[in-house]
């Protein structure tokens, strides 16, 4: 059975929709979309020799070699001009999965891509800020917690996609939040503009967990004797400050 992670993924793909997962790993993924019948077909891109294996052998154990092409490759260098209406990046951090996106726009890999389903394990902000830098309009956001963990999935969409607010990611008049910009800015880039609009319970509990790590930081910068641990420290603390107005607008 397919995680709930890989699950809420997948329910974000546009059922018709070419897909190109990048390092997909085993092609679970992949092989859901298309044996569910929401992608006619798929790539399944890796890098790595291991994984690249583990992906052919699942797609050829499920019968799907003629519809999952399974190719090796540094990030979206797999996919070929007009192939692909979705890519999805997923269980990799934020910079790695930006620098991947990064280098395929620049190569003109996400030309004709029409929507990106993104989940990173850390970092979201610096995916939100590439999506937004590159003009991908964020159109959904999703946070669950499996086994343990939680997990962030983000939907993006070329920009003149149908999101009512195009580039505006957040409402100051909405969010109420006693928080000077560029910090709010830089807060609801990670703590995500749609899940600050309708926050569940599992979205509450990271974002107490992380305040948890940035105390316990603060704590250890107040104590170093480090050249710049004092204004790394007074930069914590405001951001720590600005994180608890914001979930206290929430509550
Ligand atoms: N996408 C799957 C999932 O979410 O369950 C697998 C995630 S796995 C933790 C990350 C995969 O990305 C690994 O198999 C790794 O080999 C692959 N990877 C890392 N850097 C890559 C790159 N630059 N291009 C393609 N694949 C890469």
């Amino acid at each position: 059975k397919l995680s709930n992670r890989l699950q809420a993924i997948a329910e974000f793909v546009t059922p018709g929709n070419r897909v190109a997962d990048i390092g997909s790993d085993h092609a679970l993924l992949p092989a859901f979309l298309v044996q569910s019948g929401k992608a006619p077909s798929a790539i399944a891109g890796e890098l790595n020799q291991g994984p690249l294996l583990a992906a052919r052998k699942q797609v050829a154990a499920a019968g799907l070699a003629q519809r999952i092409d399974v190719r090796q490759g540094d990030g979206l260098s797999v996919i070929g001009p007009n192939e692909t209406d979705t890519v999805t990046i997923a269980g990799m951090g934020g910079a790695l999965m930006r620098d991947i996106l990064e280098a395929g726009y620049r190569d003109g890999k996400l030309e004709g891509v029409k929507e990106l389903v993104l989940q990173p394990n850390i970092g979201e902000e610096l995916v939100r800020e590439w999506l937004l830098r590159r003009e991908f309009a964020l159109l959904a956001e999703r946070i669950l917690e499996e086994d343990g963990k939680i997990y962030e999935i983000l939907h993006a969409a070329k920009n003149g996609g149908s999101h009512p607010d195009g580039r505006k990611l957040y409402d100051r008049e909405w969010l109420g939040a006693q928080v000077a910009e560029p910090l709010l800015s830089s807060v609801v880039m990670k703590m995500g503009p749609y899940l600050l609009r309708s926050p569940n319970e599992v979205f509450f509990k990271k974002w107490n967990s992380e305040l948890k790590k940035m105390n316990r930081i603060a704590e250890q910068l107040s104590q170093s004797e480090l050249p710049e641990a004092g204004k790394k420290l007074a930069a914590l603390k405001s951001e720590i400050a600005a994180i608890e107005e914001v979930l206290r607008c929430l509550q």
